[in-house]
């Protein structure tokens, strides 16, 4: 990762390489955190952060599941990214805001725990590779369940993400691109990063979020958009078959984008290469960060 110039900590621009913590941390003990990923788009009337408000609210309701008290509005971290973002002369990149706990607390009561927030942004090309947003990826189906929401809350919560790196891990090591989860009743519920969305016979499917899975933006966006295009978008409890049976699957989210997937437990899907439903929503979606489709303009806040 190519640093830039500062990070935004409680309120101040602060030079990357000042913007570090104490190892007392509570966060660094017990994963006391919640986070977002956003990205920030060139477009022709200059740099867009694509649903920054909608992420800024998950971010509060993250926080708010975990009862962290965070003393930044909505509209103060929107407002701080832009500055950030300007300050370090990005035209595009990856957005983190990230809130933890810090000193004030060791042990399983955080309550008095400082709550601390910063926002970091880098540049970050595609997640999954370039080649595989063109190619697609392999990915296998993992052997660890993805979390229920009766044990975490569904939230972006930072020591929830250790379940997606032990499944992450083992896709790799195995040879794979990316993992695809099972919650607890041997569903599809998303990848270790992305909703999924499969397509059978001309309709698009995707898992309900009530199967635990992520309320993706991407997602969201992707299935407003299909459906305005005029496929029909249905929320579906999806089983491994289903997979394996798919004329196509595709990943989303905010990292990923529109990935799609060529490959699931070395099964070819479809003809093993990006299908058409897969190739127009990556087309509408780039089309919308990038402010040329502009059906969606609540989606794109400018800098
Ligand atoms: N699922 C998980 C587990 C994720 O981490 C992400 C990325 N935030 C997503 C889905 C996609 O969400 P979004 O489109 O809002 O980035």
């Amino acid at each position: 990762m190519e640093p830039t110039t500062y990070i935004w900590m409680d309120g101040e621009m602060v030079p990357w390489e000042e913007a570090t913590v104490h190892v007392l941390s509570h966060a660094l003990h017990y994963g006391t955190g919640v986070f977002e990923g956003i990205r920030a788009y060139q477009t022709e009337q200059g740099t867009a952060v694509f649903r920054l408000t909608d992420h800024m609210e998950r971010l509060h309701r993250s926080a708010q599941a975990y009862q962290m008290e965070l003393e930044w509005s909505v509209e103060d971290l929107t407002k701080a990214t832009k500055e950030l973002l300007a300050a370090n002369e990005l035209v595009d990149g990856y957005i983190r805001p990230l809130v933890f706990l810090e000193l004030g607390a060791i042990g399983l009561n955080p309550a008095n725990a400082r709550v601390r927030t910063s926002i970091i942004t880098w540049r970050w090309g595609a997640y999954l590779g370039e080649e595989g947003v063109r190619d697609g990826i392999r990915v296998r189906v993992s052997s660890w369940r993805r979390f229920p929401n009766d044990s975490f809350p569904n939230a972006k919560a930072t020591g929830t993400y250790i379940n997606s790196i032990l499944a992450k891990r083992e896709a790799v090591q195995a040879g794979f691109d990316e993992a695809i989860m099972l919650n607890q009743d041997g569903a599809i519920s998303e990848g270790s990063g992305e909703n999924i969305f499969v397509v059978s016979r001309g309709t698009v499917y995707t898992p309900p979020i009530s199967v635990g899975c992520l309320d993706g933006f991407t997602r969201d966006a992707v299935a407003t958009l299909l459906r305005d295009d005029g496929f029909e978008v249905v929320e579906r409890v999806l089983d491994r078959t289903d997979l394996y049976y798919a004329d196509e699957v595709f990943l989303t989210g905010t990292a990923a984008e529109v990935t799609p997937v060529r490959e699931i437990d070395n099964r070819p899907i479809g003809p093993g290469k990006p299908g058409p439903i897969t190739q127009r929503a990556q087309e509408l979606f780039n089309a919308t960060v990038t402010g040329k489709l502009t059906t969606h303009p609540e989606w794109l806040e400018h800098v």
